[in-house]
C-alpha cells in the first residue's frame, strides 16, 4: 500500500532539520542543513525532499516549524513568509517558494509553537489543556496552545522582547537588543550572555549569581505567562536553559514573584512539576514539525 508522507522542517537560527516521516512519525529520513540565505537553503531543503520522495514515496504535507518573525496566518495571502527580521536575505522569503513545487498543502508555525505541540502530543505536556513552551537560547520565544491549537493574534506572539525590570547596580550590562536595549531578549538570551559574562552561563565557574540574575529576568516572563494565559504547565527549552541549576533557580524566583498570588492545583510547592524542561530534550521542534504536517495531510 502506497503510504502518503509527511515532509517535516524545523528551522533554527543556526540549522535546519528537515525530516521525512509516516503519519504516525515514525521518521524514514533526516538531515540538517546550515542556516545561510534562503537562496542557499532553500535549493538544498527541495533537494532533500525530492530524493526522499525518490526514495520513500510521495509527500502529501509539509509542516514547518520556524525561527521568525513570520507570517503564520493561515487566511494571509503572505502565510509563510518572512516579514521584518534583521537577518540578511531572509525578509519576504517564504516557504512556499521553495516546497510549492510539490502541490500540496503547507502549515506553518514559529519554532515555539511547533515544540509547543511536540510536547503537547509526545512530551512533558501531554494533558495540559493549556501549555506554553518557551526557547531561551539564541533568542527568546512562546508558543502557547490551547486544545493543541497554537494561539496567536494579528501575529504571533514576541514574548522575547517583554520589557524587564534591571536593576543598573546589579546589573549594569544594558542589553544587546537593537530595539529595545534591556528588553528580555536583550538581557537573557545566549548573545547577552555572552556579551555581559564573556562566556557561557554554563562554562562560567561558579555562576550563582550569574544564574540567579538570569532566572530573574526569565521568571519575570514565567510570571507574564501565567498572568495572561493561565497554562496548566511552563515548559522551558533552548541551550541557556540546559545550564545546570538555571530551571530550579528559575521555579524560586518565579514563585517568590508570584508571592503566593494566585492559587491553583497546578502551581505546586516549589513548582517542580510546573517548570519543566522539554520532556522529548531537541527533538521537541522536529516532533512539533512532523505533527504540523500531520495536520496538512488533514489528520
Ligand atoms: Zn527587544
Amino acid at each position: 500500500m502506497t503510504q502518503t508522507l509527511i515532509g517535516a522542517i524545523e528551522a533554527g537560527g543556526t540549522k535546519f532539520v528537515l525530516a521525512v516521516a509516516r503519519a504516525d512519525g515514525t521518521v524514514l529520513a533526516e538531515t540538517r542543513i546550515a542556516t545561510r540565505t534562503p537562496a542557499e537553503c532553500f535549493p538544498d531543503m527541495a533537494a532533500f525532499f525530492e530524493s526522499a520522495v525518490a526514495a520513500h514515496g510521495t509527500i502529501g504535507g509539509f509542516g514547518v516549524a520556524s525561527f521568525g518573525p513570520i507570517d503564520i496566518d493561515p487566511a494571509s495571502a503572505a502565510y509563510g513568509t518572512f516579514t521584518t527580521t534583521p537577518k540578511p536575505g531572509w525578509s519576504g522569503a517564504r516557504y512556499h517558494d521553495a516546497l510549492g513545487r510539490f502541490g500540496v498543502p503547507i502549515v506553518v508555525d514559529t519554532d515555539v509553537g511547533g515544540a509547543a505541540l511536540g510536547e503537547w502530543e509526545q512530551g512533558a505536556g501531554q494533558q495540559c489543556g493549556t501549555l506554553a513552551y518557551t526557547t531561551v537560547g539564541t533568542g527568546i520565544g512562546s508558543g502557547v496552545l490551547k486544545a493543541g491549537k497554537s494561539l496567536m493574534g494579528f501575529s504571533h506572539y514576541e514574548s522575547g522582547h517583554i520589557p524587564i525590570a534591571r536593576d543598573p547596580a546589579r546589573d549594569p550590562y544594558a542589553g544587546f537588543c537593537p530595539f529595545h536595549g534591556d528588553c528580555l531578549e536583550g538581557l537573557a538570551a545566549g548573545p547577552a550572555i555572552k556579551a555581559r559574562w564573556g562566556q557561557s552561563l554554563s562554562d562560567l565557574g561558579s555562576p550563582a549569581d550569574e544564574i540567579k540574575l538570569i532566572a530573574d529576568y526569565v521568571s519575570q516572563l514565567a510570571v507574564n505567562l501565567i498572568l495572561l494565559h493561565m497554562p496548566d504547565r511552563l515548559i522551558f527549552g533552548g541551550g541557556v536553559m540546559k545550564t545546570p541549576g538555571l530551571i530550579p533557580a528559575l521555579r524560586q524566583a518565579t514563585e517568590a514573584r508570584l508571592a503566593g498570588y494566585i492559587k491553583a492545583p497546578q502551581l505546586d510547592p516549589g513548582l517542580e512539576t510546573y517548570i519543566v524542561p522539554p520532556g522529548l530534550g531537541d527533538e521537541a521542534g522536529i516532533t512539533g514539525a512532523i505533527a504540523l504536517g500531520r495536520r496538512a495531510l488533514g489528520l
